[in-house]
C-alpha cells in the first residue's frame, strides 16, 4: 500500500483550468466549489490506503496537476462508496471525480501501480457487505491473505493500532440489512446485463460489443479496466 498522506505541494501550472473544465463536464460536478474543508477525506473509509486524500485530489484538480492527479493511487483505491460526496457542504459530487480520473487516466493507458488492487476492492466489499460498513482491519488481513503480501506494512498497522485509528473489533451498522439489499440487487443487475449481452452477442455481434463496452461512467465505476 502506498503512504498515506503524501505531502501536496501547491505550484500551479500551464495546464490549470483545462483539467478542471475536463473533470466537471465528465463528472457533472463543480470542483471549483471546493474550499478545502476536508470533511471527504475525514469521513473516506479508504483514506488510510491513499497517497493523496480525497481533499487534496480536489486541489490537484483545480491547480491543474494532471499528471499528478491521475499517478495517484487514491483514484484506484477508491471504492465509489459515496459516503464523501453525501457529506460535502458544497455539493462537489467526488466519487464522480474519482470515476472521471480513473478514466483519464484509463485513456491515458495509466493502470494502478499496485497490480493487487481488485482484491482491495473486493475485500472493501465483502467487509461492507458483512458489516453494513467498512471495518479497516478485517478489511487489512483479507487483502493481506488474498495476495499472500503478509508482513507487508505490519509496522504501520501496529502504529495505526497503538494509535487507536484502527478498531480491534468490527461494528456493524444500524442499516445493514439494507445494505445487503443493495448488494443482491446489484448483483442482480449485473447478472441481467451480463445476460443481455450474452442475448444481443447472439443477435448481433456488433452491438453486443457496444452493449458490453457500456456508458463511460459505469465502465470505469465497474473497475473493468482495473483488474
Ligand atoms: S468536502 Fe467538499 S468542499 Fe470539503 S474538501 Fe471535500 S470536496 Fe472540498
Ligand atoms: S467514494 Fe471513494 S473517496 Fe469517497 S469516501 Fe468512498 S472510497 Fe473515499
Amino acid at each position: 500500500m502506498a503512504t498515506p498522506n503524501a505531502p501536496l505541494v501547491m505550484k500551479g501550472g500551464p495546464a490549470a483550468g483545462r483539467l478542471l473544465a475536463k473533470v466537471d463536464a465528465m463528472s457533472g460536478t463543480q470542483v471549483e466549489a471546493c474550499y478545502q474543508c476536508g470533511k471527504c477525506s475525514g469521513g473516506c473509509p479508504l483514506a488510510f490506503a491513499m497517497d493523496y486524500q480525497p481533499r487534496q485530489i480536489m486541489r490537484l484538480v483545480q491547480l491543474g496537476l494532471e499528471d499528478e492527479a491521475l499517478a495517484s493511487s487514491t483514484i484506484w483505491v477508491c471504492a465509489t462508496c459515496f459516503t464523501c460526496t453525501a457529506r460535502c457542504p458544497r455539493d462537489i459530487d467526488i466519487a464522480g471525480v474519482m470515476d472521471a480520473l480513473r478514466v483519464l487516466a484509463t485513456r491515458r493507458g495509466l493502470r494502478p501501480g499496485d497490480r493487487n488492487i481488485g482484491a482491495f476492492h473486493r475485500a472493501f466489499l465483502d467487509s461492507v457487505r458483512r458489516f453494513g460498513r467498512g471495518y479497516e482491519l478485517g478489511l487489512m488481513l483479507l487483502y493481506k491473505l488474498r495476495t499472500l503480501r503478509l508482513t507487508e506494512d505490519m509496522g504501520l498497522g501496529l502504529k495505526m493500532l497503538a494509535k487507536g485509528k484502527l478498531a480491534l473489533l468490527p461494528e456493524t451498522a444500524k442499516g445493514r440489512a439494507e445494505v445487503e439489499a443493495i448488494f443482491r440487487e446489484a448483483a442482480e443487475g449485473a447478472r441481467e446485463a451480463a445476460e443481455g449481452a450474452r442475448k444481443a452477442a447472439e443477435d448481433s455481434p456488433e452491438t453486443a460489443e457496444g452493449a458490453a463496452a457500456g456508458p463511460g461512467r459505469s465502465k470505469g465505476a465497474a473497475g473493468g479496466d482495473v483488474r
